[in-house]
């Protein structure tokens, strides 16, 4: 991406025009969530200006738009993960919940007490607390996957962990703390070879790298809209039809059923079982918008984009002394984890937020992973599509100077 292809992206996001305590915004929080395009904010006004009417109940002229607006995304998002069918999509209010839907929903069908569910050292709560839960439930054990020294998965480990009661593995495909990319193909291969399904927690992947589902054999993938240049309040469950058919409901309401009586209710087809109540078709449609924007560009733009930035402040970073980087994978993504020193990354971070820069501090909702590695957190800089290494060449410039008042 040369300069000016950079300076007209950064023109569609207004909020990087803010200044923060009279300073320019730098904002690195992109792992926590992105800043959203104006094409995203204008599909939710035209959505509620012109489109606004429930969805597929309706014979009226604004229900069938909305309910054709709302399906189109679908397609759109079956298109951007390469699912071999859009009844595969699943609108949810994101990962997070996608997550519970089929730990729950799973769980109910397929597990048992005995049965051990297979994580990884390097989740996001989201990503352990669910299955915890199904395990508390049902007497089921939670077994997980370590790391090696370079914060990789260690798969010889892995490859000993299934066995005979392992009912799902469920796993991160980019670490949101170490940038650590996992080899998801070969892990649910691996899988695979024991008829064990796997979930991939795509939150911090599909910003950056393009997803193909049918080529990953992913039994199921999730991401949020919020964290791709789309809105807050939805996300994506893909699964294997056949997989997702076998699942009960996660929850009753209308949309998900076919008939009801007071005796019996028999459910709705995919998608809609799995979609209770009135959706988010305002949030569907602006997501659709953010996934066109990001394939106008390219992910394989964004992609070596965001490496460069990655390299160079790796690189520079480590002119600070007592720079320590936590997450050091061969195969990273754009984010940069780090303590300096003994100081506390809370103090660097409120520090740094004095000076325009927005950074995140702490556990980063990985705390088995800060207490496996002895941490008590990091400083975390995130990258997205619109940051620049003159943006790095301030956030060193800044970090240099607080690093001095906090020594
Ligand atoms: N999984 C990973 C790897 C994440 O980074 C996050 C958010 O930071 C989540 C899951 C949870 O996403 P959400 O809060 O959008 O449901």
């Amino acid at each position: 991406m040369n300069k000016q292809e950079l300076e007209l992206i950064r023109a569609d996001f207004p909020i990087l025009q803010e200044k923060i305590y009279n300073k320019d915004l730098i904002y690195f929080d992109n792992g926590a969530t992105t800043q959203k395009p104006r094409a995203v904010v204008e599909k939710i006004e035209e959505g509620y200006y012109h489109l606004n009417a429930n969805i597929h109940r309706g014979v009226h002229y604004l229900s069938q738009k909305a309910t054709e607006a709302h399906e189109d995304a679908r397609t759109t998002v079956a298109e951007f993960l390469h699912a071999a069918n859009r009844e595969e999509i699943i609108f949810t209010r994101g990962t997070t919940e996608a997550i519970n839907l089929v730990a729950s929903s799973f769980g109910e069908a397929f597990c048992k007490a005995g049965d051990e569910v297979v994580v990884s050292v390097m989740e996001h709560h989201s990503n352990i607390v669910p299955w915890q839960m199904l395990c508390e439930r049902k007497g089921m054990k939670l077994r997980v996957i370590p790391m090696t020294e370079n914060t990789e998965l260690d798969l010889d480990a892995y490859r000993l962990l299934l066995n005979s009661r392992t009912r799902i593995v469920s796993i991160t495909h980019v670490s949101n703390v170490l940038g650590t990319v996992n080899p998801v193909a070969e892990m649910i291969k691996i899988a695979h070879a024991q008829n064990i399904p796997v979930l991939i927690d795509g939150a911090q992947a599909v910003p950056h790298i393009p997803v193909n589902v049918v080529e990953l054999d992913a039994d199921f993938y999730v991401f949020s809209g919020h964290k791709i240049y789309g809105p807050t309040g939805i996300g994506v469950l893909y699964g294997k039809e056949k997989l997702l058919n076998q699942l009960p409901p996660y929850q009753g309401g209308g949309e998900m059923i076919a008939t009801v009586t007071f005796e019996k209710t028999t459910y709705n087809e995919l998608p809609f079982k799995f979609e209770a109540g009135t959706p988010d078709y305002i949030g569907s449609t602006a997501l659709a918008e953010a996934l066109r924007y990001v394939q106008n560009i390219g992910l394989e733009n964004i992609a070596s984009h965001e490496h460069e930035l990655l390299e160079y402040g790796t690189q520079r970073l480590m002119e600070i002394e007592g720079m320590r980087i936590i997450g050091t994978a061969e195969n990273k993504s754009a984010v940069i984890s780090f303590l300096v020193g003994n100081i506390h990354p809370y103090d660097l971070g409120m520090l740094l937020d004095k000076l325009g820069i927005a950074v995140r501090t702490g556990h980063h909702c990985a705390q088995p992973l800060c207490d496996a590695m002895g941490i008590p957190g990091t400083v975390r800089a995130s990258f997205a599509l619109y940051n620049t290494k003159e943006e790095i060449d301030a956030f060193i410039t800044a970090l240099k100077r607080v690093v001095g008042m906090l020594q």
